[in-house]
């Protein structure tokens, strides 16, 4: 990887974990789920960076892509919220996720279990390492604490301009495995789970105009390129205008079973991996 890129993945990292950090603090009892996104893309955007997908704000039994319409939903006592940003600059993206629980502390185990098969992931990553074994590393970590890693959801190759670039690493130790290279970039994001970890789908509140077939398409393919926005950022667009786009469907445990999410974006290095969203 050329210095130049390496420099913006850095960058980009450092900015969103500064973000997740200061965000995680502002999560409290009856605040808008609202503010904390529009937080989360404002403060990305002041310190110099873009915005690589809406900030999801997942709650509870939802382990992803949920991110607020309106200034309706507030955190309630006890809820555990997954905030997951995304920074890019120049396309080069970094992706982080947290959870935490709104002044209740009982799924501290469980959150603890997702960060621990994070961090043992993370030791497990180098250049030529299989994609199974990494998510062997994870499901162990969260097996071994009594809880079950979400097999549906995986972490992502990262490219330029592409937040899912090709290749997933499971969060279990999978069949299927493909060999992890140095200088490719990726997030790495568990979900652990007390309930039976099989994912449905609810409803989008975020799109990507991967395909721009209508004037209203393109119209957002000019603002957004390929990444992902929010329902709440194109507010003159109707439900019909967004119709063929990509949609991103919330992911829900189905059943009903509370979920945490840790996630760091890394860089494949000989005999490691350097984490480029840790403060
Ligand atoms: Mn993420
Ligand atoms: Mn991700």
């Amino acid at each position: 990887m050329n210095e130049y890129i390496r420099e913006h993945y850095l960058e980009a990292g450092k900015i969103a974990a500064t973000v997740l950090k200061e965000a995680g603090a502002g999560i409290k009892e009856d605040v808008p789920l609202l503010e904390v996104a529009e937080y989360v893309e404002n403060r990305i955007k002041d310190l110099g960076g873009d915005i690589a997908f809406p900030c999801n704000i997942s709650i509870n039994e939802i382990a992803s892509h949920y991110t607020p319409d309106d200034d309706i939903p507030r955190f309630k006592k006890g809820d555990v919220v997954k905030i997951d940003v995304g920074v890019h600059i120049e396309g080069y993206i970094a992706d982080t996720a947290s959870t935490v629980e709104v002044a209740t502390g009982h799924h501290s185990k469980l959150i603890k279990a997702c960060e621990e098969a994070l961090d043992n992931a993370i030791l497990s990553v180098r250049d030529s390492v299989q994609t199974r074994t990494v998510g062997k590393v994870i499901e162990e970590t969260i097996k071994k604490h009594g809880f079950i890693p979400i097999k549906h959801l995986t972490g992502h190759s990262l490219e330029q301009y592409k937040l899912h670039s090709g290749m997933s690493i499971p969060n279990y130790g999978s069949v299927f495995s493909q060999k992890i290279k140095k200088d490719m970039v990726f997030a790495i994001e568990p979900f652990a789970t007390c309930g039976t970890g099989n994912i449905r789908y609810g409803k989008p509140h975020i799109y990507a105009a991967v395909k721009a077939i209508t004037t209203s398409h393109k119209k957002i393919s000019e603002r957004f390129g390929t990444l992902p926005f929010a329902r709440r950022w194109v507010p003159e667009m109707s439900m019909g205008d967004l119709k063929g786009l990509r949609e991103y469907f919330e992911l829900i445990e189905s059943s009903g079973a509370i979920v945490a999410q840790s996630e760091h974006t890394v860089i494949v290095g000989e005999g490691g991996c350097k984490v480029i969203t840790k403060r």
